[in-house]
């Protein structure tokens, strides 16, 4: 279970995904983390623990994104980390970010193929296997 929340439209999001984290937090509450793209690249905040701690480590500056995704996180697969908080990227974090509520079953057959082809991963999580 996690919580997830994007948006896309005219309004500076920065906030507006912090807000609807703080509403989606029962979902998963080990990390969170919100992906803003800023001047066509992705930029990423995540902490460890409650929301309170992403409040705190995306301070109150603006952003001038007006498109971005949030998730709060209930660990599956992969230790409570930062370096396992969504959104995850892959080989081009600038272009793309995801976001996965639940769990990739087969990542380890996934993850070992990939690997084999090259792919270097940052996160033990299943869900990392979805951005590469
Ligand atoms: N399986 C994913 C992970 O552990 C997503 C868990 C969730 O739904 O929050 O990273």
């Amino acid at each position: 279970m996690c919580g997830i929340i994007g948006y896309v439209g005219p309004r500076e999001c920065k906030q507006l995904l912090l807000h609807g984290l703080e509403r989606l937090e029962y979902r998963g509450y080990d990390s969170a983390g919100i992906a803003l793209l800023e001047d066509g690249r992705l930029t990423y905040t995540r902490a460890v623990g409650n929301l309170k701690n992403l409040r705190a480590e995306a301070g109150d500056s603006r952003s001038p994104a007006t498109t971005g995704l949030g998730h709060t996180r209930w660990a599956t697969h992969g230790g409570v980390t930062e370096a396992n908080a969504h959104p995850l990227a892959a080989e081009q974090p600038e272009k793309l970010a995801i976001v996965l509520n639940g769990i990739v079953e087969n990542y380890r057959e996934l993850r070992e193929r990939l690997v084999e082809a090259g792919h270097v991963f940052a996160s033990e999580t299943d869900a990392e296997t979805v951005t590469h």
